[in-house]
């Protein structure tokens, strides 16, 4: 991949930490302990504990995408950002735009 091309993924990958860095901080609060006197009732304090369970899941996903999305920034600066991992070919603009941490080519990752 070109400079200039490297260069626009980079500033996509860093708007993108920036998004997910900014919802985590939000999801921080939404995610306190659940106090038992809070909820009234067994159903709804079992409600607010799955809904819980799932900012939690949504929190870990975020998570790993913000780990691939740095290791991502790691390959801009090493030059091989945009290679399949598998066949090292490079991965097609359109797949990267998409998903900016991809790692294989469409062919590798089917
Ligand atoms: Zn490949």
């Amino acid at each position: 991949m070109n400079k200039d091309n490297l260069e626009k993924f980079r500033s996509l990958i860093e708007v993108r930490i920036d998004e997910i860095n900014k919802k985590l901080g939000v999801d921080d609060i939404e995610t306190k302990p659940i106090a038992p006197d809070v909820a009234i009732g067994r159903l709804s304090r079992m409600d607010s504990m799955q809904m819980q369970q799932m900012a939690l899941d949504s929190i870990r996903r975020q998570k790993s995408e913000l780990q691939n999305l740095r290791n991502a920034l790691t390959r801009i600066d090493k030059g091989t950002y945009g290679n399949c991992g598998l066949c090292r070919k490079p991965i097609a603009e359109a797949r990267l735009e998409a998903q900016l941490d991809a790692v294989l080519c469409i062919n590798c990752a089917r």
